[in-house]
């Protein structure tokens, strides 16, 4: 396919306004998953970017890191974890509580879901605030995980979330 993976997203991956709140503007990749074609090519592309990195584990935040992550999981020979927002998942967990504009948020991960010495990449769909994806790169260490690469389809390069991620290599496809 010859189709360049940035002009994909910014044709596959549309702009909600004001969703879910005035004046954010919502990055929707449901085109691109409905697309099989250009699914399986971001796929490939959030893959390569991570050559030749050896892998053990993909953990996805919830929930289009759960989409993204699982199919680039199976394609690296790696599992899946998913990082889950507070209360949803049923064993024993590792907490971490970041800032939001108004508040706080709390995200989850089984404490066993990480053997201490695993090689983990972080997915996620956008890279906003990064306050979400530096939760996730605190859970994966605590658990003794080694952070190998944070992969996202969009930065939002406005919101400047690669400044709280300085110490992760950052794989993004395309950048507004
Ligand atoms: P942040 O913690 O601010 O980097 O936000 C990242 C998380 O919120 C990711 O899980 C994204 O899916 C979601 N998110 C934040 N902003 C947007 C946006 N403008 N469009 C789509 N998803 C977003």
């Amino acid at each position: 396919m010859s189709l360049d993976v940035t002009d994909l997203l910014h044709k596959r991956v549309r702009d909600i306004p004001d969703y879910p709140t005035p004046g954010v503007v919502f990055k929707d990749i449901t085109p691109l998953l409905a697309d099989p074609e250009g699914f399986s090519h971001v796929i490939r592309a959030l893959v390569d970017r991570c050559a030749p990195t050896e892998i053990d584990l993909v953990v996805g935040l919830e929930a289009r890191g759960f989409i993204l992550g699982s199919p680039a999981a199976l394609a690296l020979g790696a599992g899946f974890v998913p990082i889950r927002k507070a209360g949803k998942l049923p064993a024993r967990v590792l907490q971490e509580t970041y800032d939001l504009e108004y508040g706080t948020a709390t995200v989850e991960m089984h404490t066993d879901a990480v053997a201490p010495g695993s090689r983990v990449l972080i997915v996620d769909d956008v890279l906003a605030t990064g306050g979400t994806a530096r939760a996730a790169v605190e859970l994966v260490r605590r658990a003794g995980g080694t952070v190998v690469g944070l992969s996202v389809l969009l930065e939002l390069s406005f919101l400047n979330g690669r400044e709280r991620l300085s110490d992760v290599v950052l794989h993004t496809l395309a950048t507004v």
